[in-house]
């Protein structure tokens, strides 16, 4: 028996040897530690052996079983250690590979043009006013010099939400709503820069959404003078020194005069050229006083006070500026136009 127990060690040493894989290693154990295993039979056996024999096989087999244990922990951990190492290898990162160039954004060129607008404006005393882009009839029109019947509604088909609100067709309502907030004895003087809606059919020159900036000043004394001085700085820091500007009459329902205001041709400088269409002027932007019954309904007395006021589109800013020839590029998100007008 005792020599069954040795020859049973050899065995399963060898075999443990020989084991390649976790698996082989596993039918191992089973076959000789398991429960059906020769050990187990050897030891539920010893009830047959004599009292001197039993302690000699039980401490035997129970050495056996020890040393047959320890070798297949062994053998184990050697294969655990080579899964590890391979697994290492496998998910090795190589620190040596090139990396792949982040590309940073930058704003959008309208989001330049307008905080560039601002920048300037801020400087000359102005203050930033934004509104809501779905407005209401009132502020929209009514409180503009714009009556329900008034034929220069025509002049702006607009996206009606319902009966009585509008997505804004201009930014004067923030006009309209900062007199209001300042009741009519507080001077003002802001920009207020956003998205306005019209029913265009969108081509080179139009969109049905597009970015306008207003100016508005009134206070004591504000004169046609100082809305051509505002004007006048505009032009020659968004476009150049050497730019001239001129004023021509023209008519909007909130501002009375109302004018039309023009810079010098880039290209020609006043000669007349295919850009400016031979007049040597290119035009920029309207604005005029502030007609005495849009203070009158913010609740400025007209006697005491008057204002000018400006609006301009950013889109036709951009255009001149840089050489755009249609304004659908700022609104169809193409990267490779885009891209052009990130500032470093
Ligand atoms: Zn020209």
């Amino acid at each position: 028996m005792q020599d069954k127990l040795q020859a049973l060690r050899e065995e399963a040493l060898t075999k443990i040897n020989e084991a390649d894989d976790l698996k082989a290693l596993e039918a191992v154990r089973v076959g000789y530690l398991g429960k059906k295993g020769p050990i187990t039979e050897v030891l539920r056996g010893m009830g047959k052996l004599s009292a001197e024999e039993r302690p000699v096989v039980g401490e035997l087999a129970n050495t056996v079983r020890a040393a047959i244990t320890e070798a297949l922990e062994a053998k184990k951990q050697v294969f655990e250690e080579e899964a590890l190492n391979e697994q290492l290898k496998a998910e090795a990162i190589d620190v040596t590979l090139p990396g792949r160039p982040v590309t940073l954004g930058g704003p959008h060129l309208l989001t330049s043009i307008v905080t560039e607008i601002e920048d300037l404006f801020i400087g000359m005393g102005f203050e930033v006013k934004e509104g809501p882009e779905v407005e209401t009839d009132y502020y929209n029109f009514e409180a503009l010099n714009l009556p329900k019947d008034h034929p220069a509604r025509d002049m702006q088909d607009s996206f009606y939400v319902t009966e009585e609100l509008l997505m804004r067709t201009h930014t004067s309502p923030v006009q309209a709503r900062t007199m209001g907030e300042y009741k009519g004895n507080k001077p003002v003087k802001m920009i207020c820069p956003g998205k306005v809606y019209r029913r265009d059919t969108d081509d080179a020159t139009h969109s049905h959404q597009f970015t306008q900036v207003e100016g508005l000043y009134v206070d004591k004394n504000v004169r046609m003078s100082d809305l051509k001085g505002v004007l006048n700085q505009f032009a020659k820091q968004f476009f150049g020194e050497e730019r001239e500007i001129r004023l021509r009459p023209s008519f909007f329902p909130f501002t009375e005069p109302s004018v039309e205001m023009d810079i010098s041709c880039k290209v020609c400088h006043g000669k007349g050229c295919s850009v400016c269409k031979q007049t040597g002027w290119i035009e920029i932007l309207g604005g005029g006083m502030v007609h005495p019954d849009v203070l009158k309904m913010a609740g400025y007395d007209p006697e005491i006070y008057s204002g000018f006021a400006f609006g301009m589109g950013p889109e036709r800013i951009a255009m001149l500026k840089y050489g755009v020839d249609d304004i659908r590029h700022f609104y169809t998100n193409d990267q490779r136009f885009l891209a052009q007008y990130h500032q470093a």
